[in-house]
C-alpha cells in the first residue's frame, strides 16, 4: 500500500533528507585511499548522533541477520549492501555508499558512488554515467505520470552507452520506513502507478559494466555483479507534488 504524505510530513521528510546530504557533503573528502569503510562507518555514527538523528540502516533486515552498519559500502563489483570492514580502501576504487536517517520519525534514502583517488576512465565513465542516469530519472517525474516513466529513462540512458542495469533491486516508496511501496524499478517492471502529490520515492539507478545480472555473497547482505565488473549507484530521495517534483536530499 502506498502511503501518500501530506505537507507537514514532506517537511520532516525534507529535514532528514537535508542532514543526509549535509552527511554526504562532509564524507566526502574522507573517502580517500587507505582508510579502512568501517573507518568512514564509525565517522558517520558519531555525525548522524551529534546532529540529533539515528542511522536508519543499522540494524535493518531480518533479526537473524540484521544489517551491522549506518552506512553501505560498497567497492568497485559490489554493487550494494556492501559492509563496513577493515578492508582498506585503494587507488582507483569505486566506492559506494549509501546511507539514511531517522530525524524525529522521518525517514531519508541517498547514495552517491566516489572515486578514491585516480580512477579508471572506464570506472569514470561508468560513474558519471550512472550519475546522468539517476538525473534522467528525476527528470521523468511528473505528477500523474506513470512510475516506468523513470524506468524507460534510466534504463535507456544505460544501455546507449552499453552498460547493464541492475533489475533485481530498485527504488522504492521511503520517508515513514525505510523501503514502502511502491517499488521504483529501473528497468519497466511489475506495478506501474501514477506518481500522485505527496508520492516521496528513493530513486536509485545501479548501473554496471558488464551485465545487470547480480549475485548475492554469502553474508546474507553483499551484492555483486555475477561478471564481477564494476558497478555505480546513486540514489535520491524525490517528493511528487501536484504541479512539480523537488529532489530532497541536495
Ligand atoms: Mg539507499
Amino acid at each position: 500500500m502506498i502511503r501518500l504524505k501530506n505537507a507537514k510530513q514532506i517537511e520532516g521528510i525534507r529535514e532528514s533528507c537535508k542532514l543526509l546530504a549535509a552527511m554526504f557533503g562532509e564524507i566526502r573528502p574522507l573517502v580517500v585511499p587507505g582508510v579502512e569503510t568501517r573507518e568512514l562507518d564509525i565517522w558517520a555514527r558519531d555525525w548522524i548522533r551529534k546532529a540529533g538523528g539515528r542511522p536508519a540502516i543499522l540494524g535493518y533486515g531480518d533479526r537473524s541477520n540484521p544489517f551491522p552498519g549506518a552506512l553501505c559500502i560498497s567497492l568497485n563489483e559490489e554493487v550494494i549492501h556492501g559492509i563496513p570492514s577493515r578492508r582498506k580502501i585503494a587507488a582507483g576504487d569505486l566506492v559506494s555508499i549509501d546511507s539514511g536517517i531517522d530525524l524525529a520519525g522521518f525517514i531519508s534514502d541517498k547514495s552517491e558512488t566516489f572515486e578514491a583517488g585516480r580512477v579508471s576512465e572506464a570506472a569514470a565513465a561508468l560513474n558519471t554515467a550512472t550519475r546522468e542516469c539517476l538525473y534522467k530519472g528525476i527528470a521523468a517525474v511528473q505528477p500523474g505520470a506513470r512510475l516506468h516513466q523513470i524506468a524507460r529513462a534510466v534504463q535507456s540512458h544505460a544501455v546507449s552507452r552499453g552498460y547493464g542495469v541492475v533489475e533485481h533491486y530498485c527504488g522504492h516508496g521511503v520517508g515513514f520506513d525505510v523501503h514502502e511501496d511502491p517499488q521504483v524499478p529501473n528497468v519497466p517492471q511489475g506495478p506501474n502507478p501514477r506518481m500522485m502529490n505527496g508520492l516521496v520515492i528513493a530513486i536509485e539507478p545501479m548501473i554496471n559494466l558488464g551485465t545487470g545480472d547480480v549475485e548475492l555473497l554469502e553474508d546474507g547482505w553483499t551484492v555483486v555483479t555475477a561478471d564481477r565488473r564494476l558497478s555505480a549507484h546513486w540514489e535520491h530521495t524525490v517528493a511528487v507534488f501536484r504541479d512539480h517534483a523537488e529532489i530532497l536530499t541536495l
